[in-house]
């Protein structure tokens, strides 16, 4: 877990606004969570839960305006990146934070070759040579296990498959060796099989480098082997916080609980899966008091009018829920 001496990354109490047509959407309200060296956290939440409007916010790369940084701050290695000046940030971004985006193919450039592109982040900002620069480029291809690297390097975005560009992207997030990745759904449009060698891959760099991985997914069944702790989110706000293993073994939030027993688990093997009924509310229309009531099998009459503040339920572990005694003893 995370302590002062180690933290990377401190968000505080971080809120982000989006002026819509019908009306302010607060799709960050108040979230705070850290990140230590070495340590991978997932942020996992349905659409429009307020994942990757957090992570955009921490990157600096939060389309603005509509969106707006409202309160809250955003402390790297102790300093408030929010307070610091575009440029600043700029260089940040690359050498010290990177991120790696679900969509490879969008996000690296189509008329340039994978070698330039990666050769371009060693010109840029070491000012090297280009024939070292291609010369690393190469050996970061064959660090993320890309066939025939040396040959490859020559090859364009849309010559690789899907995972093939997916380990493009990790080796141009890695290039400079930050001290932070955030990975934004990386696996979600591979298959299967895909999705595990890819963020195998991705949790085995993560500890060689001793980086802070923020994972953020939908889906529950792709962190269970990868993160040290979870923050759950949902229309905004985050309703749980836990080490990995504990949420798993019992989830102290009713809408975690939804969403472990949507999963097939092998320990659960003849459960009928489940499905949380019902959809994410929109982020202009917030339920009152506990905004997953409308969805939830739990409610009671309070969780219609007061809103459950973050309690502390164990080491490491919150949850916003005003029956999290009752949750956590479930089966
Ligand atoms: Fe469900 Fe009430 Fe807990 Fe909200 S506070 S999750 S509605 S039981």
């Amino acid at each position: 877990m995370a302590d002062r001496e180690t933290t990377l990354l401190d968000v505080r109490d971080l809120h982000v606004e989006f002026r819509t047509r019908d009306g302010v959407a607060k799709a960050v309200n108040g979230v705070s969570y850290r990140v230590a060296a070495g340590e991978t956290l997932a942020v996992l939440g349905e659409s429009g839960s307020g994942k990757s409007v957090t992570a955009q916010a921490v990157m600096g790369i939060l389309d603005s305006p509509p969106g707006r940084i409202t309160g809250g701050e955003v402390l790297f290695r102790g300093k408030d990146l929010l307070a610091m000046g575009a440029e600043t940030r700029r260089r940040l971004r690359g050498a010290k934070l990177a991120m790696i985006f679900q969509d490879a193919l969008s996000s690296l450039n189509p008329v340039m070759t994978v070698g330039a592109q990666l050769a371009e982040m060693f010109e840029v900002h070491q000012s090297m040579a280009r024939k070292d620069a291609r010369a690393r480029a190469v050996r970061l291809m064959e660090r993320v296990r890309i066939p025939a690297a040396k040959q490859r390097v020559n090859d364009y975005p849309h010559q690789f498959s899907g995972g093939m560009r997916q380990r493009i992207m990790i080796a141009m997030a890695l290039a400079l060796e930050p001290e932070l990745i955030i990975a934004d759904e990386p696996t979600t449009a591979l298959d299967v099989t895909v999705q595990a060698q890819v963020m195998d891959l991705l949790a085995e760099l993560q500890r060689e480098y001793n980086m802070g991985l923020i994972l953020i997914t939908h889906d529950l069944g792709v962190v269970a082997d990868v993160a040290d702790k979870i923050a759950v989110m949902y229309a905004g706000r985050i309703v749980e916080t836990s080490p990995v293993h504990e949420l798993y073994r019992a989830p102290a939030h009713p809408y975690t609980r939804g969403l472990l027993d949507s999963i097939p688990r092998l320990d659960r093997k003849g459960r009928e899966l489940y499905a949380i009924k019902g959809l994410p509310p929109s982020l202009t229309a917030v339920p009152s008091g506990c905004p997953f009531h409308p969805r939830c099998p739990r409610a009671q009459d309070v969780c219609r009018t007061d809103r459950p503040p973050l309690h502390t339920v164990g080491p490491g572990r919150t949850s916003a829920c005003h029956f999290w005694e009752e949750t956590l003893r479930d089966d």
